[in-house]
This record gives C-alpha cells, sequence and structure tokens, in this order.
C-alpha cells in the first residue's frame, strides 16, 4: 500500500511538472489567447461546425442565395455527416467552391480512443494549434451521452478537480465543441447508433464560455441538426452567479445543474475558490430566481469526500440549505487523481449519507461510475498523452 501511495505521488508530481513545462508556458501566462491572435491562426477558414443554422441562414442571404439552400447544407452536415463539401453533391460546383472558399471541417484531430468494459469511451482530441482535450461517452439504458469538455484546461481551481490543475489556456470554440460530438457520432454510426444525450461536464466551466458553449449547443439541439432534445442536454456549472441569471432569462429548455459539493461557505470557500466570489445566499437566490423563472427542477452535484464533506452534521446541513428549493441532488464518487489526498467513501459511506438525505425529505440519487478501467478521471488521458510527448 506505501509503495503504491509513493508511486501515486510521483505520478503526481510528474504529471505536475508535465502541466508546468508545457501547459502553462511563460509566454501562455502572460496572454493565454496569443495564440489565437498569432497571424497564420487568424487567417485560417472558420470551421463550418462554427456555423448556427441562423448564422448560416445570414450568410446565405449575404450571398444573395436562398435560405433553402441551408437547410441542405445542414442535412449533408449533420444528417448525412459527410467529412467534405466535394461530398455534397446535391449543391452546384459553385455553391461547394463558395463554401470550401470560406469553410473547412473539423477543427479537431481524433488522437486516441479508449473503451472501457462497461461500453465507455475515451475520445482524446488535438485541437488546430496542438491543445489536447477529451471528451467521453457513456452508455446508459436510456441511451449514449457524451461529456463534452468547454476550455483547454480550467480557471476555477477546485481542490479535489484534476482538470483545474492547468489554468484555463484559452475557451473552445462552438466548432470545437461540436467535432467532439460529431466525431463520437461518427463512430457509433458504424453500429447505427446515435449520440442521445450531452453533458456539459468535461473540463472547463461552462458558464466561463457562455456565448460559445450556447452556441454549440444550439447546433447539436437544432431540429436539422443532430436534434439532440433540449430535456437530454445538461450544462453543469460550479456557480457562476451572473451567468445563471442569464441562462435562466434565457428560458431555455436544457437541464441545469450546479456543483455544490459543501453545505456552508466555510466548507465551500476551501473547495471551491468561486464561493468566494459567489456565497452560497448569493448562489441559492439565483438558483430560486431559475427554478422559478423556469418553472424547472435543478440538480445539484456532490462529491462524497471522505472525512471532508460527508460527515452526518453535513447531510443535515445539506438537507436544511436545500429543503426550501425544488431541487434534487446527485451524489458523486469521487475519482482519486490529486495530489491533495482526498479519498472516495465506499459503497457503505455512500448510502449512509444518502439515507439521510432521504430521510430528511430531500429527492436524491447516487451516480454510477463508469468506465473505472480505462483513466475515469476527467483529464487522465490528456495527462498520458502530454507525458509521451515528453518522452
Ligand atoms: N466546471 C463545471 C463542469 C465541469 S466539472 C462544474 O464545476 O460543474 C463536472 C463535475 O465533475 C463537477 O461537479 C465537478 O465538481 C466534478 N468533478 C471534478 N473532479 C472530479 C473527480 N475527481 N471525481 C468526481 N467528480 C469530479
Amino acid at each position: 500500500m506505501d509503495k503504491e501511495n509513493e508511486n501515486l505521488q510521483k505520478e503526481v508530481q510528474e504529471i505536475q511538472n508535465i502541466y508546468e513545462q508545457i501547459d502553462v508556458s511563460p509566454e501562455m501566462e502572460k496572454n493565454p489567447v496569443s495564440l489565437l491572435e498569432h497571424p497564420e491562426q487568424s487567417l485560417r477558414k472558420k470551421s463550418i461546425y462554427d456555423m448556427t443554422y441562423e448564422q448560416m441562414e445570414d450568410w446565405a442571404v449575404s450571398k444573395g442565395w436562398k435560405k433553402f439552400r441551408i437547410q441542405q447544407i445542414y442535412n449533408w452536415l449533420y444528417k448525412s455527416r459527410v467529412d467534405s463539401f466535394e461530398e455534397m453533391t446535391n449543391l452546384s460546383k459553385e455553391t461547394r467552391k463558395a463554401l470550401s472558399e470560406e469553410f473547412e471541417f473539423t477543427p479537431l484531430e481524433l488522437v486516441r480512443q479508449q473503451i472501457a468494459k462497461d461500453g465507455t469511451r475515451k475520445f482524446l482530441f488535438r485541437t488546430e494549434d496542438g491543445a489536447l482535450l477529451e471528451s467521453v461517452m457513456m452508455v446508459f439504458d436510456y441511451g449514449n451521452s457524451v461529456c463534452v469538455s468547454s476550455q483547454v484546461g480550467c480557471n476555477m481551481g477546485c481542490a479535489f478537480c484534476a482538470s483545474g490543475l492547468t489554468k484555463k489556456s484559452r475557451n473552445l470554440k462552438a466548432s470545437e465543441m461540436v467535432a467532439q460530438v460529431m466525431a463520437i457520432q461518427k463512430e457509433l454510426d458504424r453500429s447505427n447508433e446515435r449520440v442521445s444525450h450531452i453533458v456539459v461536464m468535461g473540463t472547463g466551466e461552462p458558464f466561463d464560455n457562455y456565448e460559445n458553449v450556447m452556441n454549440f449547443l444550439k447546433t447539436v439541439n437544432h431540429d436539422r441538426g443532430l436534434a439532440i432534445g433540449s430535456r437530454h442536454i445538461t450544462i453543469s456549472t460550479c456557480g457562476v452567479v451572473p451567468k445563471i441569471y442569464e441562462f435562466a432569462d434565457g428560458h431555455y429548455q436544457y437541464n441545469l445543474a450546479v456543483s455544490l459539493h459543501a453545505p456552508n461557505n466555510r466548507l465551500r470557500d476551501s473547495l471551491m475558490p468561486i464561493n468566494k466570489a459567489y456565497p452560497l445566499e448569493e448562489l441559492m437566490k439565483a438558483i430560486d430566481y431559475y427554478t422559478k423563472e423556469n418553472n424547472r427542477r435543478l440538480t445539484f452535484e456532490y462529491i462524497l469526500l471522505n472525512g471532508v464533506n460527508n460527515s452526518v452534521e453535513d447531510a443535515k446541513e445539506l438537507a436544511r440549505l436545500l429543503r426550501p428549493y425544488n431541487c434534487y441532488v446527485n451524489l458523486i464518487p469521487y475519482n482519486s487523481v490529486d495530489e491533495h489526498g482526498f479519498r472516495p467513501v465506499n459503497r457503505e459511506e455512500a448510502m449512509k449519507f444518502y439515507d439521510i438525505l432521504k430521510k430528511e425529505k430531500i429527492a436524491v440519487t447516487i451516480r454510477k461510475e463508469h468506465g473505472s478501467d480505462i483513466d475515469a478521471a476527467c483529464g487522465q488521458l490528456r495527462i498520458k498523452e502530454m507525458r509521451k510527448g515528453r518522452k
């Protein structure tokens, strides 16, 4: 066991070193979007996956085309799922030329895929500017759910999270999120299956990249896009309060999940730096507004961290906090990855916490673990690949 711990410590240290050296170079630190502003980068064509249906229609009008043509183009992109404009054979040569002059296809290269015994698949992608990102596909009895990354790295700095080990180097474009889903859908096409659900719960804070995330969701949700139903789409935020209000005012039908992980400010401050900017009182006010404005129930995510937030008193305090709200709690088994030494709880301890919430009349579920034999925790595959690159 000690030897195992020692190895783990070593591994974590190594990962830290890699992150320090590769991901957040001093240049990137000074100017995180420098790559995007680089002249060669800005000369690149826009990805066609960046265009929402409405944006495509506006573009068509600006070309003097009939809007109808966008239906055909979207069909090719999202129903036939072609990889090039040349394959759009019912479009005239001129139309295809105009498209290829202005747009290109996917901005992602699939680097690696891992498949677990339970059907969970992890995908590692490389962006045009060399960043690595991960998506996960989980198989449920109700369908196939894809967990999408929204940023390269993350600035939220949650103490238990692997993603936060690397600072955000940039936001992902809408096309880079669409492309994650498209690549996975194309894999599923081989067996005539489809992506039926999306959770924006990969690396990154979606409400720190609001516009791109919303445009991405528009495309995958659109009837002529991938047609993934709004109720099958979930966005998870660590609690960026102003964006919760904005989201509430948008009256979207997507599900909202909030990462809570603590029943009081003292504990939440120590786990999630965002709580210092938007403490629980403010968060709960925003949530109250959201649930009432949208007449929707909301999910709170709560990772059980052994000896940190899983006492009987924590459960009771959580119940007191949440009782007034239209919500339910999803208890999440912790994937141990970080150097802070957080430990997961066992089944019995999880059930104890669950039972208290139940008794206190809080709607609660325990999330099933997925893909534990293939680097289950977010960011692990990415780290492995970075390490390989160093050798
Ligand atoms: N930034 C968003 C979405 C990404 S994280 C958010 O905070 O909600 C998605 C969920 O996974 C969050 O609830 C997050 O707290 C949780 N999470 C992070 N690291 C984890 C780990 N090692 N094990 C289990 N869940 C983790």
